[in-house]
């Protein structure tokens, strides 16, 4: 990208919630961001194994967002002295992000998926649904987070912007099903450009529009693209849909990257496992 300016970038934290969110793949797709662009750099934090705001946000019933709210400021408190404790151990400098993300498979009670406060953002995933795929989770995650990013640098678009649907990553939507046209579209409308042309980061669209055309992800022909990695790593961008892929998805992944032998491996050994368990029950039976 030549037309980007050498620039300070914007620091994120980000902090899964749930353990069924720390998948390789997933983390792969967001930190490829980092070599595209030198405006947002991302880096994955531990999850803390307490802590009022990650026991909400961990549970199984509705959550409440005003009540994740209130347990903002001190994770804002807590959550670095514990980062520095596990940095001491190692003897790391205790460096901050500019900004945290938490990603959440939380369920908010009055359906919104995010929320901010200060300069911490947390994304709720609970009320994701296979059917709004295409695009996929990995995609929602991807968007959410730089909007998150977004709102942390702009301060015109921190709240909602505009209630109508432009398929702009602005795009006021309160329910995560809505989003799927600002996933799908990667659009930065005119006047939210505006708004950050008129920001301490004025090529931000720019680099905007280029994370989320996803042109940089390449294709399955080529081994070292993003693509490829992430089918590697059991992850089709054009195929799966949720955090894990279905038994279908890896199917045709498997034949999509590793070719019909190994698909007829596999299925030699589901059948092969089949015969055995059914000559087992036969001769168990005799
Ligand atoms: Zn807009």
């Amino acid at each position: 990208m030549e037309n980007i300016k050498k620039t300070t970038p914007h620091r994120v934290g980000i902090v899964l919630a749930n353990e069924e969110l720390d998948i390789p793949a997933l983390k792969f797709f967001i930190l490829s961001m980092n070599a595209l662009q030198d405006q947002f750099e991302y880096e994955f934090l531990p999850t803390p194994d307490h802590g009022e705001l990650f026991e909400e946000l961990q549970k199984i019933e509705d959550v409440d967002r005003e009540a994740v709210r209130s347990y903002v400021p001190n994770f804002l408190v807590d959550f670095p002295k514990w980062l520095e404790k596990l940095e001491d151990g190692y003897n790391l400098p205790h460096p901050r992000p500019d900004q945290w993300i938490i990603v959440s498979e939380a369920c908010f009670s009055d359906n919104f998926y995010n929320m901010r406060e200060n300069h911490v953002s947390v994304i709720a995933l609970g009320n994701w649904q296979r059917s709004m795929a295409p695009p996929s989770l990995f995609e929602f995650i991807q968007t959410l987070i730089v909007r998150e990013s977004i709102a942390g640098v702009c301060p015109a678009l921190r709240g909602s912007v505009h209630l109508g649907t432009r398929g702009c990553i602005c795009d006021f939507t309160a329910y995560l099903e809505d989003t799927r046209l600002k996933v799908l579209s990667g659009f930065i409308c005119h006047s939210c450009e505006q708004a950050l042309a008129a920001s301490s980061r004025p090529t931000l669209a720019t680099t905007v529009r280029y994370i989320l055309n996803k042109k940089w992800v390449g294709n399955l022909s080529d081994p070292t693209s993003t693509t490829s990695v992430l089918a590697k790593l059991r992850y089709n961008l054009f195929l799966s849909t949720g955090l894990k892929p279905t038994f279908l998805e890896s199917t045709i992944n498997l034949l999509q990257t590793e070719g019909v032998k190994a698909l007829v491996t596999l299925f030699g050994a589901v059948a092969l496992a089949g015969l055995l368990f059914f000559f087992g029950l036969k001769s168990g039976g005799s």
